[in-house]
């Protein structure tokens, strides 16, 4: 059976305003932000309801065509970029919040809801959603599942598998996985709904989402710190937690040359006076707020002391919080700065961190002396952000992912701690999972699509 039939079927099933082709097809559905090669698949899915996934997936089951899901567009791994001759299906149109319940804590979305609307939802219900990063106004809860996204909460919440009660899938023949099931404790055999968190949309297409929400704190404390150096960097977060224990929310460090990034690129004024090797943006959870900044004052004086802490703001307006957040919203200008932006997101022992920046800094200089370099990540959780400018590198992107990914190898740190696999880390996978892990994780896409139909090259061949 021909392609052309696949979209006539795919037309008069769906309707011809569910099904886009050639220059009908938006170019914003042809790569993701990762700066992949974009490519034109052969039609494009916008389905309204789980029912019409379900039939296309039935349909393109039917006639061996492979499909790739697509949310917001914003992964950094090229997972949700076509492949030549695959059908794309978005689930932009799947974007209603279905129930919200602030006694129980749970709100029931479809998948292509922003990551936003949920907060925002959350927060008008009096609670809060406990996963936050900076594509949050594009990307859709059902690409932060299929990623199992981290960001700025993780310390506090953990990623997105911990958000996650329960899925409703459509497997790659059109049958319909219903997992959604309002209970934390469920030891009934294997709990299904976790093989396709993370799994890159290689699995199935997440059509709804069972969410778990947070308590919303009564006050939340924002204090930026200036430190001589990462081992001081983690003394602080050590004295922040011992202090205030869970509530320290979020602690996001910074070193000076993304801190200089950030204020060029937007075009924001200098916090302290002088530069400082390292800044940490931190939040507090706390009952009262006047109290809580008095508590976080007290703790610096006693860093300062100690000679850990060089300068420190403790914001005392919302408006200043956010402001002083603005220093961290660099990665959204990556792609207008850096051409091209190679970028890295890994996992690394924490105290090891800041070793591991050094070295890949010393790699970095002896072979690139111009290279522009910038390291910052969610080091709370051990997680650490390097992008490099391609243009300062001579190109030369595949040598600066060797050397990288070669002193993850070294440091036994792990190529990806939330961006996912996708097309650009499948050749480094095997440095971060056995042979025993790998023949698993093919065994799984195996049992689940024996056809191979579910974003097929992605994470790992078979
Ligand atoms: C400025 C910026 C900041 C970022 N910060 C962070 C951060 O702090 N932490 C972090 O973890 N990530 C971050 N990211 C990366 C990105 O936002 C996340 O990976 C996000 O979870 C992707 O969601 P999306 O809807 O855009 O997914 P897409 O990019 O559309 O897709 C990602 C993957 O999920 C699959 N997929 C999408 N929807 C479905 C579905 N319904 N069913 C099955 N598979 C599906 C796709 O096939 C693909 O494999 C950032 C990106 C940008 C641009």
């Amino acid at each position: 059976m021909s392609q052309e039939q696949l979209i006539q079927e795919l037309i008069s099933t769906l309707g011809a305003d569910v099904v886009l082709r050639g220059a009908d097809v938006p170019e914003r559905y042809q790569t993701d932000w990762s700066g992949t090669p974009p490519q034109q698949p052969l039609a494009l899915v916008r389905p309204r309801t789980t029912e019409e996934i379900s039939a296309a997936l039935r349909l393109c089951s039917a006639h061996k065509v492979a499909v790739v899901p697509q949310g917001g567009m914003t992964g950094l791994a090229g997972a949700a970029t076509p492949t030549q001759g695959t059908v794309a299906l978005s689930l932009d149109r799947m974007n209603s919040i279905e129930d919200i319940n602030s006694q129980t804590g749970l709100m029931q979305v479809q998948a292509g809801v922003t990551l936003q609307a949920v907060q925002e939802a959350a927060v008008a219900a009096g609670m809060v959603f406990g996963v936050d990063l900076g594509a949050r106004g594009s990307c859709q809860i059902g690409g932060n599942v299929s990623t199992n996204a981290g960001g700025n909460g993780v310390l506090q919440h953990g990623m997105m598998r911990e958000q996650v009660l329960g899925l409703e899938v459509v497997l790659a023949d059109g049958s319909v996985l219903p997992m959604l099931r309002p209970m934390i404790k469920n030891n009934t055999g294997y709990d299904l709904k976790q093989f396709f968190i993370g799994a890159e949309g290689t699995l199935g297409i997440i059509t709804r989402v069972l969410l778990r929400l947070r308590p919303a704190p009564k006050a939340t404390a924002t204090t930026l710190v200036a430190m001589p150096d990462f081992d001081t960097a983690l003394a602080v977060l050590g004295r922040m937690q011992s202090h205030f224990g869970n509530s320290v929310a979020a602690y996001e460090l910074m070193w000076d040359s993304f801190v200089q990034a950030s204020l060029s690129w937007l075009k924001l004024s200098a916090p302290f006076a002088e530069r400082h090797p390292m800044l940490a943006l931190i939040n507090v959870d706390g009952k009262d707020e006047a109290q809580l900044q008095d508590d976080i004052q007290q703790v610096l004086e006693e860093a300062m002391e100690a000679g850990e802490v060089l300068d420190a703001i403790v914001a005392q307006s919302v408006a200043q919080a956010q402001q002083l957040w603005k220093l961290r919203e660099a990665p959204a200008e990556l792609n207008n700065h850096m051409h091209p932006a190679i970028n890295f997101d890994v996992s690394l022992p924490q105290a090891d961190i800041g070793r591991f920046a050094d070295a890949c800094e010393a790699a970095f200089t002896a072979r690139w002396p111009q290279k522009h370099s910038l390291y910052f990540g969610h080091v709370g959780d051990g997680n650490l952000h390097v992008s490099v400018d391609g243009a300062t590198v001579n190109g030369e992107c595949d040598a600066v992912e060797a050397e990288l990914y070669r002193l993850v190898g070294e440091f036994k740190g792990s190529v990806s701690a939330e961006h996912g696999i996708g097309l650009h880390k499948k050749p480094y996978l095997s440095n971060s999972r056995s042979p025993a892990e790998m023949a698993a994780m093919r065994a799984i896409k195996r049992a689940l699509d024996p056809l191979g139909l579910m974003n097929p090259g992605k994470v790992f061949e078979l």
